[in-house]
């Protein structure tokens, strides 16, 4: 397999992007996020590309955002470097996870995300950005970032997907929602068995580009003209701010400070598993 950490590949009028980090879960860097960005540059400009499938290679879907450097503040990313101000935390947010997803999320074409394995914490909130999900039967979808300080992650999607009281239940608790209950909350669209998931995605993306492009863009932008109007962008607007106090509190910081002194996020993650 190549060793470019996202792939780009047009069949058809699909085109399908995929996060290549399997030995990391997928886990987003600011390597992968740029990859992301620019595969969705190349669709964007090729007319014979009516829909994007958004996939990870492996078994997980996405561990969330690669915490690993941005904990350690070691190598030599310079978003890394500037989080070790609020201005510069803020920046980097806002720009490479806020900015980034909302660029999916408002993609003119329509787009699918295919799910096997974990989708955790920023790696559910990819996912949500995309119009359609289609999960395989082994998906687990999960937010545990709460008891390791977190307010959540940068976009609250929660609300949207599950509902406002099953989003506070799946925060607090930090428990995993499994294909099936993810199916029933609306969460996601399909459940499809794991060795049928890029076959049966397939078959969804290549009707769903049997409508005209731009009738399938202006039904898009319709739609998500109704969440609009519900106030989504604004809820995410607020969510981002409170998000980042969160982020400067001494409650916060202390906690990264102690996290510096662990050898391996293994032990990080330890601290916070219960299961
Ligand atoms: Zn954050």
């Amino acid at each position: 397999m190549s060793d470019d950490v996202v792939l780009y590949e047009v069949t058809g009028h699909v085109a399908t992007i995929t996060m290549n980090r399997p030995d990391v879960a997928n886990a987003q860097d600011t390597a992968l996020i740029d990859g992301i960005d620019h595969c969705l540059d190349l669709a964007d400009a090729d007319d014979d590309v009516r829909v994007v499938v958004l996939a990870g290679a492996g078994k997980h879907f996405s561990a969330g955002h690669d915490l690993k450097a941005l904990v350690t503040g070691e190598g030599d990313d310079p978003w890394v470097a500037l989080r070790e101000t609020p201005e510069g935390k803020f920046r980097h947010e806002q720009v490479m996870y806020y900015g980034r997803s909302l660029r999916l999320y408002q993609f003119r074409k329509p787009t699918i995300a295919r799910v096997q394995g974990s989708a955790v914490a920023a790696g559910l909130m990819l996912a949500c950005m995309c119009d359609l999900i289609v999960a395989a039967d082994d998906a687990t979808f999960t937010n545990p970032v709460l008891r390791m300080t977190g307010a959540g992650v940068e976009l609250l999607v929660e609300p949207w997907e599950l509902g406002i009281r099953k989003a506070k239940e799946f925060l607090w608790t930090g428990e995993k929602i499994d294909a099936q209950e993810a199916w029933r909350l609306g969460l996601v669209n399909r459940v499809v068995p794991l060795a049928e998931l890029a076959d049966r995605t397939r078959e969804l993306a290549e009707r769903v580009a049997l409508v005209p492009p731009a009738t399938a863009q202006v039904v898009k932008d319709s739609i998500n003209n109704v969440a609009t109007l519900m106030g989504k962008e604004q809820s995410w607007k607020y969510h981002f701010v409170a998000h980042h106090w969160m982020h400067n509190t001494a409650t916060a910081l202390d906690a990264l400070a102690a996290r510096r002194t662990k050898t391996s996020m293994k032990d990080v993650f330890a601290e916070h598993r219960d299961d």
